[in-house]
């Protein structure tokens, strides 16, 4: 297979708002904590693709031992991890991005497959004991030492997705970093950003969202590095939500959005 055309990475000025200022000179780039294999790319590949965040961005799979291809969970999980990381390693690659995996197993590998096992319905979701995995979180943030952090908000209620949003939340590290939050997709899109928004509101008082303009092809050229999760229903899923923003936000086109709490720059 030959790498998709993801295009030149195109040298913009970052974002406003998304370059923290004062920062320890020892933190570099970007960390994106992102909680299975294609959830960076699906949320904020528009964001990524356009080096809307301080290089060199690190993307790292938390739970980077799966057992799950498109719609299909498998008793061989060794080679579905191996084939997914060489997914989100041709992904990255494409990006100009670093990757890496952490070695939790995913939630249909810890407590089962079926739909009440995967999202917020019951049990003990953690792949561990909760402070050990909340420690494990922190001792990847401080060992890459970035100058942001990304991570996804937990739209939807998938336990992955909430156990590392968790862990962020609660983190002290003794530096300041600014910590962007991304909507979940596909999740999202199946709430609405109205929903999402009334979702986020639970969260905080003091959240307030930054909407970036994406190059919604050139996102959707990034997906199609996971041929063995992602099909058209998942990227028409992306589209829709990208022009939905739009029109909730104003946003002249599509566009993903990012949550921070205020202000933007929080000890942690
Ligand atoms: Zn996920």
């Amino acid at each position: 297979m030959t790498a998709p055309d993801l295009g030149a990475r195109r040298a913009r000025p970052a974002a406003r708002g998304l370059t923290p200022a004062g920062s320890d000179p020892l933190q570099t780039g970007t960390l994106v904590l992102s909680p299975h294999f294609d959830d960076a790319a699906l949320s904020i590949g528009g964001a990524l693709e356009a080096g809307a965040f301080p290089d060199p961005v690190c993307i790292y799979s938390v739970f980077g031992v799966s057992n799950y291809t498109r719609n299909r969970f498998h008793a061989g999980w060794r080679r579905v991890t191996s084939l997914r990381r060489r997914e989100e390693k041709r992904y990255a690659a494409a990006l100009g991005a670093i990757c890496a995996f952490a070695e939790f197993q995913e939630a249909a590998l810890r407590i089962g497959s079926d739909f009440p096992s995967l999202f917020r319905c019951r049990g003990n979701a953690y792949p561990l004991k909760p402070a050990r995995f909340d420690r494990a979180m922190r001792d990847i943030v401080l060992e890459y030492r970035p100058r942001l952090l990304l991570c996804a908000l937990g739209i939807g209620d998938h336990w992955d997705h909430l156990l590392v949003y968790r862990a962020v939340r609660k983190m002290r590290l003794g530096l300041r970093l600014p910590v962007l939050f991304y909507e979940d997709l596909p999740y999202a899109e199946r709430l609405g950003p109205h929903s999402v928004e009334r979702t986020v509101a639970l969260l905080g008082p003091r959240f307030h969202s930054i909407t970036i303009p994406i190059d919604l092809d050139a996102k959707c050229a990034g997906l199609t590095c996971y041929a063995s999760q992602l099909g058209n229903d998942d990227t028409h899923r992306v589209r829709k939500y990208a022009w939905d923003l739009a029109k909730r936000t104003g946003a002249k086109g599509p566009s993903e959005r990012l949550w921070t709490s205020t202000p933007a720059i929080i000890a942690l």
